[in-house]
């Protein structure tokens, strides 16, 4: 399976949907990056975004260029405000 298709399931699966699909157009999903606290969206350039998905069935999502950042150990689900 395609690595990016792969993360855009997750995404759908544990992210929040910001718009249903309807018709043809696909609908609007977003995850929390768990360093910088941004959302990383659907239908962003989801190559740099790393995934982990957890013992308890949740999952939490990075952006690449977050990684190592010193926010390793919180966990956030909600975007900055
Ligand atoms: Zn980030």
């Amino acid at each position: 399976m395609d690595l990016n298709k792969e993360k855009l399931a997750m995404i759908k699966k544990y992210g929040h949907c910001d718009r249903l699909p309807q018709g043809r157009v696909p609908g609007e999903y977003s995850v929390i990056c768990q360093k910088c606290g941004k959302k990383i969206k659907s239908d962003s350039d989801l190559s740099d975004i790393g995934f982990s998905v957890t013992k308890r069935q949740t999952a939490y999502f990075w952006h690449g260029k977050c990684k190592g950042s010193p926010w390793d150990n919180k966990i956030q689900w909600e975007a900055e405000k």
